[in-house]
């Protein structure tokens, strides 16, 4: 896509710092990131969304994430990770070009997955459950 930062990324007509590259994905840091390392795992292909994209893309993002948090371990010595993917304005997501964040996590950070949490009776959640997977 023309106007896709992440496209424009792919196609090297933006600058990044590339820490992994093959056929079907690039990963890079994050310009703007949570963590040393903070990386972001980006599919060539210009896929707004994680849940429109084919398994096949989804098993490439998940396969080049453990083999840059391989790395990431290795060279930063992290003590732990957070992967996501946010999706769809309302969930934070600000490039609409599918991506997996993996922050590594050090003792000293300053990172916060802060959420509340609604409460649900198990009829609730039975009648949810079964909504769900009518649908799978
Ligand atoms: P999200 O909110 O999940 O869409 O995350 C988008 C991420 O892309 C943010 O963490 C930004 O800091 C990052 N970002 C935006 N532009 C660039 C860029 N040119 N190079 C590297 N990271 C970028």
């Amino acid at each position: 896509m023309q106007d896709c930062i992440f496209c424009r990324i792919v196609k090297g007509e933006i600058p990044c710092h590339i820490v992994y590259e093959n056929r079907h994905i690039i990963a890079f840091l994050d310009i703007n990131p949570m963590t040393e390392g903070h990386t972001l795992v980006v599919s060539k292909a210009h896929i707004e969304s994680f849940s429109d994209s084919s398994i096949d893309i989804a098993s490439k993002i998940a396969e080049s994430s453990v083999t840059v948090a391989g790395a990431l371990k290795k060279a930063l010595k992290p003590e732990g990770f957070n992967y996501f993917i946010n999706e769809g304005k309302l969930a934070g997501q600000l490039v609409m070009h599918l991506h997996m964040h993996v922050v590594p996590r050090y003792s000293d950070d300053d990172v916060k997955f802060e959420a509340g949490r609604v409460e649900l009776d198990d009829e609730k959640m039975k009648a949810i459950a079964k909504r769900i997977s009518k649908e799978i």
